[in-house]
């Protein structure tokens, strides 16, 4: 099959099981110059499924870095009326949008990061309205990959050029489940059934508490919130369209409980904080909090993220992913969390989500930690699954259910 087929199938991917585009929709698709092959495929495919109006909102990285460098903290903070109308428009159209990743690491090295900061906050405050309709999953949204050179050259450090951008490329579709045999679609509709019934199973076992081990020397006790709900695979829309948010998702994931977490957790992958790649570190919890630690490399960045709030120092995230899934098998580091945070069971430095206990997303951020949730700034994933990984669930009534067996779930 030629690549241009593939690429076709990925982007009919995006559109229906991702956004779930609907019929007489408005459309945003959010791409970057480097990725417009894919972009317009998205495009055509979202048209073929009947959007009344696609519309790509283009950027350029290097325009962002040299805007950056050239415009002044105030210029960088004037968010103009224009662009929060345009939002607002979308809104009220009820459209869904696409966005295509493609970081390209390293280009803001050298960037005044107070620069950053500012025109960050200024975004967000600006836009929260937008952010609150997304992540309120008022709108079907969903996310994708491309690779750019940039990116591609860091994961296959031995390719170069077309060459690695190939090779993300490969990576990036298999990873996705869109293979030359395969129906994307198909496939992916039993892959939310399988994510949908761990959710269910986990949900009716309400474990008290998790023990993770494996040869390694993890060995971490780890008791969940009252009233925690597993979540992962699609979503609906408060308008009860089905979605897919990312693309790809192999994990099921909750909250686990702020103080409750005591053992030691070895790290089966590196972790990229800040463009710094920490390499094989353990942690030891007590009661929750983070009371020792070691790296072989950039020790002091684990130190770093450990020290960024109170909270970073504890879990907000526990996830679980077999290890006989695309991602883990491909033995890829992406450098990108839509797909390593995929590769196997993870934790979470920092903050927790709200729709991991009953009620979470109506709760205030008191009543939030009142629950158990921790709270921070920081939301660092880590992988610690492998293919020895034992999972125990205890029940509130002391019954113990062996949850995964050697690196796979077998409930
Ligand atoms: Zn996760
Ligand atoms: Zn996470």
């Amino acid at each position: 099959m030629a690549k241009l087929e593939l690429l076709k199938k990925y982007a009919k991917l995006a559109v229906e099981v991702g956004a779930n585009v609907q019929t007489n929709q408005l459309v945003w698709v959010n791409s970057s110059t480097e990725t417009k092959e894919l972009a317009r495929l998205i495009v055509e495919a979202a048209y073929n499924r009947g959007a009344k109006e696609v519309n790509v909102n283009w950027s350029d990285d290097y325009v962002s870095r040299l805007g950056y460098d050239n415009m002044s903290v105030e210029t960088l903070e004037e968010i103009p009326q224009w662009s929060i109308e345009k939002a607002k428009y979308f809104m009220d159209q009820g459209g869904c949008v696409i966005s295509i990743t493609s970081p390209i690491p390293g280009l803001n090295a050298g960037v005044d990061p107070i620069k950053m900061q500012k025109s960050g906050i200024a975004r967000s405050k600006a836009f929260k309205f937008y952010q609150d309709h997304m992540m309120g999953n008022h709108a079907q949204w969903s996310i994708v990959a491309a690779p750019n050179k940039v990116w591609a050259e860091k994961v296959f450090p031995n390719l170069k050029g077309d060459e690695a951008v190939e090779a993300l490329w490969d990576a990036i579709l298999v990873a996705s489940r869109v293979t030359e045999s395969n129906d994307p679609i198909a496939e992916w509709a039993e892959h939310n059934k399988t994510l949908l019934a761990h959710n269910k199973v986990l949900n009716d076992l309400n474990f008290e508490e998790l023990h993770f081990s494996n040869s390694l020397g993890t060995d971490l006790h780890l008791k969940l919130v009252d009233n925690h709900v597993w979540a992962g695979g699609g979503e609906d829309s408060t308008k009860g369209v089905y979605f897919n948010p990312n693309i790809p998702t192999e994990e099921n994931f909750t909250m686990p409980l702020k103080n409750g977490v005591n053992g030691k957790v070895v790290a089966t992958k590196p972790l990229n904080y800040q463009g710094n790649l920490i390499e094989d570190f353990w942690l030891v919890f007590k009661d929750g909090k983070v009371v020792d630690y070691d790296a072989a490399k950039q020790k002091e960045t684990l130190e770093n993220l450990l020290k960024n709030d109170e909270g970073s120092s504890y879990l907000g995230e526990v996830a679980l992913i077999s290890h006989d899934s695309p991602i883990s098998n491909s033995g890829i580091l992406f450098l990108n969390t839509l797909f390593d945070e995929n590769a196997s069971c993870h934790l979470a430095l920092g903050q927790a989500y709200p729709m991991n206990v009953k009620g979470g997303t109506k709760m205030s951020a008191d009543e939030l930690k009142a629950a158990g949730a921790n709270m921070s700034m920081a939301h660092s994933d880590f992988m610690f699954g492998s293919e020895d990984m034992n999972i125990v669930g205890t029940k509130k009534d002391g019954t113990k259910v062996q949850v995964f067996k050697n690196g796979d779930f077998v409930i």
